[in-house]
């Protein structure tokens, strides 16, 4: 029995946990969750599933949660948070939270000697160093759920890591793969958030539609799996069955291949080393699928792709400056105030002002993810105002 902490648990991410928990409950004992502001959804979790501990944004939601559900304890904001990952009881901790709040909740579970299952990729992204170098040292096991990650740890399954040639990670090229930069100015929200794939959030789904969320992922391979930035490529598979492969010195190539479906990498983080049946799952159809096919990926075409391997070969706080570049500007575009593709040119303006910190500590983190979200919100504000004289 594997006692489980779920971070994010109203998110996709987090409800598709939810599930795994629910189909197994002779294996998963859930012990604490944590969601922001969707209380209403929070709520009919709590009436499905009994948890101890339960944390939320606001005081006065946790006030009124704590009135209704007198047999739970109830926390609330950034400190409840954290003393929610550091809970004794917890076994493992799944961090589903969106963007660069997700940090700090995984440094918390790491020091208290968590295993951590990892769908928050900017942990990672922005603070690899880091929390790697604490994972060791705390020997806690740092488990993929992102599904290239996945694929690429099951590939590596009783393999030696010294016989690694290349990582391939498999993108399906989002829901604009198949327009080109021209075509691409007059796109709208409703265009970007139909993913053709996968079923995802709002914010992962536009950052595959502009390869933002690829990058993010090369980065994250990078700490995840302790290689170069030279040993990870990227390859376009608009099919998305190859979730992602691993090249061995020998020339072998292992794929892990299956339907889109997030359940199996979230249920293989928490079940690991153990696989077990998932409920209603789609088995995968290679007669139904007929052909699967790849081409390289076109770096001119997905400038965003390029900015992260810069920022991820350059190191320090790069990574962290693009990525809340990167959350500020595509909230924007999701509220109508820039384009598209000025969700790159914001990033890109953003890092080239950016002034880097080589070893950079948690405050170091904090305070550029800070400046880089004033400087893009800055940016976006003085360019709507010149628009209306
Ligand atoms: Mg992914």
């Amino acid at each position: 029995m594997k006692r489980v902490t779920i971070l994010g648990c109203t998110g996709s991410i987090g409800m598709q946990a939810m599930d795994v928990v629910r189909n197994h409950p002779d294996d998963f004992e859930l012990v604490g969750l944590s969601c922001g502001h969707q209380i209403e959804k929070l709520r009919t979790l709590l009436d499905a599933f009994y948890c101890p501990y339960v944390c939320v944004m606001e005081e006065a939601d946790a006030k009124r949660l704590a009135a209704d559900y007198p047999n739970i304890q109830f926390g609330y904001g950034k400190e409840g948070l954290l003393t929610l990952c550091r809970q004794e009881e917890a076994d493992i901790v799944l961090n589903g939270i969106v963007g660069f709040a997700g940090l700090e909740p995984s440094l918390a579970a790491i020091e208290a000697g968590k295993d951590l299952a990892l769908a928050n990729k900017e942990t990672m992204v922005v603070g690899g160093s880091l929390v790697t170098r604490l994972a060791k040292e705390k020997g806690v096991r740092i488990l993929p759920v992102d599904s290239e990650h996945s694929a690429i740890f099951q590939c590596l399954q009783g393999e030696d890591h010294r016989q690694i040639k290349r990582l391939i990670i498999t993108a399906s090229g989002g829901a604009f793969r198949n327009l080109d930069r021209e075509e691409l100015k007059g796109v709208t929200k409703e265009q970007a958030l139909k993913h053709p794939n996968w079923s995802m959030g709002n914010s992962i789904t536009i950052d595959s539609a502009t390869m933002f969320n690829k990058g993010l992922e090369v980065i994250e391979a990078k700490w995840l799996f302790d290689l170069p930035l030279g040993k990870i490529s990227v390859i376009m598979h608009p099919e998305s069955i190859v979730h992602s492969m691993v090249e061995f010195v020998d020339g072998a190539v292992m794929a892990q291949m299956g339907t889109p479906d997030m359940r199996l990498p979230i249920q293989y983080a928490l079940t690991y080393p153990d696989r077990e049946p998932i409920a209603n799952s789609h088995a995968l159809n290679l007669e139904e699928v007929g052909q699967l096919t790849f081409r390289k990926m076109d770096f001119e075409r997905f400038p965003a792709l390029g900015m992260a391997y810069d920022a991820g070969r350059l190191g320090g706080t790069r990574p962290a400056v693009l990525n809340a570049a990167k959350e500020v500007a595509t909230q924007a575009f999701l509220s109508d105030e820039i384009s598209f593709l000025e969700i790159e040119e914001c990033v890109a303006d953003c890092l080239k002002h950016h002034r880097a910190i080589e070893e950079p500590t948690l405050d170091d983190l904090v305070m550029c993810d800070l400046w880089a979200r004033r400087y893009v919100r800055k940016r976006i504000g003085e360019s709507a105002s010149a628009d209306n004289h």
